[in-house]
């Protein structure tokens, strides 16, 4: 790594190193991290106080994570001038897993969003988002416990890119004229317009990862899911290449859904993973009355994005809704939700999202016994009731902690 001006590493602890696509990870690695701004310093103390607890009960003196604080955003903006200094991309690269509070996106021009810059150039191409039910949070729904989703959303095509031209300027007008000169479609003058690219390497890479992560956790079902019906040749093109790589590098771990059908007479046979593909639409509906059927699902960006927050919305919404943009090396855990500054320096809010992604970020680095006990530490503080303000006007008998109480009690409860 370059010398940093505006960093200072930490003496102790390793750097994590991926070799090989496997991650090497040392008993004290070296974590960089953003607290975030408005709550975010709020919820990165009560998380970092929960990952450490756990791991110190999980492994002793054995393991450690050394903690290495990066900066952007309005801290990083109030000390060195800048929103986004490239030593924290740096750091994010050379330390490869990184886990980050939200962050305002500040109101104006020349500003490279955080979310954009790292995604760019780590090629954080997947977009994870694990929605799972804690027994006694608040659900609109009847039966929440049956939601166990794992979302793969693609982040790096379809809408995510950005090809668009705003209407009535020269560049809609000339993409306007030449798309009706060369391929006549019609296009109304004043339109605005934009691209939606869909390729095989990029949806190829995306739903690899969806299945090995299946594979891996030992669950049921991929889902790719688009809306094919309409774009053939992007969101229907989308799940033919989902089917194609579990056909030519999984066929001995999955079965699509054809085959369950014509020769297995409906029944997925034991030890395969079933591949099926389901319009976006219907997925919506099916989420809401049949969530069961749904496992590990991966999709486009669009459809991801609508798709992880509808079902986050049955489990408890955005405050309990990790998430983790993945590459083939790095790895950066986030807060989904963003800073809620009117809330800020309160103790007030719900670091359940941070704190599920750094369990997130736990299993990543292999250590399973760790996340496995903060989330017993989680399910024992809903069970008593213990929960922070969102949660508690919608709990009957619930007892409102603070944010640093709420931590507090999953680490007694782990
Ligand atoms: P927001 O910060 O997510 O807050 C919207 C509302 O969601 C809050 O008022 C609160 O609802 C609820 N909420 C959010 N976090 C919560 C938590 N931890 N616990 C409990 N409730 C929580 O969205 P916003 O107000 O639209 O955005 C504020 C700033 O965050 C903007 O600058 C935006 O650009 C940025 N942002 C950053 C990220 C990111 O860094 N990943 C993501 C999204 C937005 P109630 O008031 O009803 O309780």
């Amino acid at each position: 790594m370059a010398t940093p001006k505006t960093l200072t590493p930490p003496k102790e602890g390793e750097r994590i190193e991926a070799r090989g696509g496997r991650l090497a990870v040392p008993d004290t690695p070296i974590i960089p991290y953003i607290e975030g701004d408005g709550t975010g310093p709020d919820i990165w103390r009560a998380t970092v106080r929960v990952l450490d607890a756990a791991v110190r009960k999980a492994y002793g003196s054995k393991r450690r994570i050394v903690w290495f604080e990066v900066f952007a955003g309005e801290k990083a903006h109030a000390r060195f001038g800048t929103w986004l200094p490239e030593e924290t991309l740096q750091a994010f690269e050379h330390y490869v897993v990184g886990i980050k509070g939200p962050l305002t996106t500040p109101v104006g021009g020349g500003f490279r969003s955080l979310n954009v810059s790292l995604r760019q150039q780590l090629d954080l191409y997947a977009c994870v988002r694990p929605v799972r039910y804690f027994e006694g949070v608040p659900s609109p729904v009847c039966h929440p416990e049956q939601v166990d989703v794992v979302v793969f959303r693609e982040n790096t095509e379809d809408i995510y890119v950005g090809y668009e031209c705003a209407s009535g300027s020269p560049e809609a007008k000339r993409l306007i004229e030449f798309v009706g000169r060369e391929f006549k479609w019609k296009i109304r003058e004043d339109a605005g317009v934009g691209l939606k690219p869909m390729s095989p390497f990029g949806t190829k890479r995306l739903v690899r990862k969806a299945i090995r992560f299946a594979i891996d956790h030992g669950r049921r079902s991929v889902t790719l899911v688009h809306k094919g019906n309409i774009m053939k040749y992007t969101e229907g093109a989308f799940a033919q290449w989902g089917y194609e790589v579990a056909r030519e590098e999984f066929a001995a771990e999955t079965i699509p859904w054809a085959d369950v059908e014509k020769h297995h007479r409906g029944v997925v046979p034991p030890g395969k993973i079933l591949i099926q593909d389901y319009i976006a639409d219907v997925t919506f509906q099916h989420v809401l009355t049949r969530p069961r059927s749904f496992d590990v699902i991966a999709t486009g960006n669009l459809n991801g994005d609508y798709l992880s927050d509808a079902i986050a919305a049955q489990v408890g919404g955005i405050g309990m809704a990790p998430g983790g943009n993945i590459s083939d090396v790095h790895a950066v855990f986030e807060a989904t939700h963003g800073t809620a500054p009117k809330y800020a320096n309160q103790d007030k809010v719900n670091p359940g999202s941070l704190i599920l992604s750094g369990v997130m970020m736990l299993e990543h680095l292999g250590w399973r016994e760790a996340a496995g006990l903060v989330i017993r530490g989680m399910e024992a503080t809903f069970r008593k009731k213990i929960v922070t303000y969102d949660l508690a006007r919608l709990m009957e008998g619930a007892r409102e902690a603070r944010t640093s109480e709420f931590a507090s009690a999953v680490v007694d409860n782990m």
